[in-house]
């Protein structure tokens, strides 16, 4: 038997959300991979084990992951959303790279899924319509001093700024935190979206300014997008708002 890896998305948490490519690989593998809410979210069938993982063992569940696949299995590595977003993909070629020369041979592919921040983008509008970028506000693999150096920079050159893992128990002080410097840098009045649980039952999306936003609005399930000084926020009378940013920027018209 030939093994191979495949490092795969699992979208935002909608099944309808999954790739067709995803889904194909998953009815391929013998072997399943990953933090155990990912797990959790693929269906049991016979002939496929579940190895499952704490959130913090990245490096081992990749090591595990290459062993498996050199002794033959077709092992799926998930994540939620895109697997190279803030995931599993990168720690998959930190393994590679320090790890048995022989998995440098190995078939390893990497299948995208839809990110949080696109996926919370499509349900209020088109917030990442100009130049963005994302940030994970987790000081897990960074100090906090770069996460605040990056978040300034990032208002000061105006780009929409996606929040990945605003906060945790562990670390509830960071979000309030943040849009506090964001408030010195930006105006009060750009718009901010609090997306939770994007795709699921439990998702809850609302659209405040900034100098509304308050950081208990958010937690660990939530994307918190920033607009840039040009976003916009259109109101409705029958529902929510819709927010966009328009596509071009200093443009002489
Ligand atoms: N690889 C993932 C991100 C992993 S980091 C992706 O591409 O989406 C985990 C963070 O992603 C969470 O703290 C939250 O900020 C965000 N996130 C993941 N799924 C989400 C969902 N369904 N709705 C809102 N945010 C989500």
């Amino acid at each position: 038997m030939t093994g191979w890896l495949a490092i795969a998305g699992l979208g935002p948490g909608a099944a309808q959300l999954v790739t067709p490519e995803v889904t194909a690989a998953l009815a391929e593998a013998t072997d399943l991979v990953g933090y155990a809410p990912y797990v959790a979210r693929v269906p049991e069938r016979p002939g496929l084990t579940r190895h499952r993982s704490d959130n913090r063992e990245e490096i081992d569940r990749a090591g595990l992951a290459l062993r498996l696949a050199a002794a033959g299995k077709r092992v799926v590595v998930v994540s939620s959303g895109d697997p190279g977003v803030f995931a599993m993909a990168a720690a998959v070629f930190e393994a590679v790279e320090a790890g048995d020369p022989a998995w440098r041979d190995l078939d390893i592919r990497v299948l995208p899924g839809i990110s949080a921040m696109f996926a919370a983008a499509a349900r209020i509008g088109a917030p990442l319509g100009h130049d963005f970028c994302a940030i994970n506000l987790s000081d897990n693999l960074k100090p906090w001093e770069l996460v605040e150096r990056r978040l300034r920079l990032a208002a000061q050159a105006d780009f929409v700024i996606a929040l990945y893992n605003p906060l945790s128990s562990a670390r509830p002080w960071q979000l309030g935190r943040a849009f506090e410097l964001l408030r010195e840098e930006l105006p009060d009045s750009v718009p901010v979206v609090f997306a939770r649980a994007v795709s699921d039952a439990a998702e809850a999306i609302e659209a405040v300014t900034l100098r509304e936003a308050v950081a208990g609005r958010a937690d660990m399930r939530t994307l918190v997008l920033i607009g840039s000084s040009r976003t916009r926020l259109i109101a409705r009378a029958g529902g929510p708002p819709f927010v966009y940013t328009p596509r071009s920027a200093g443009v002489p018209s």
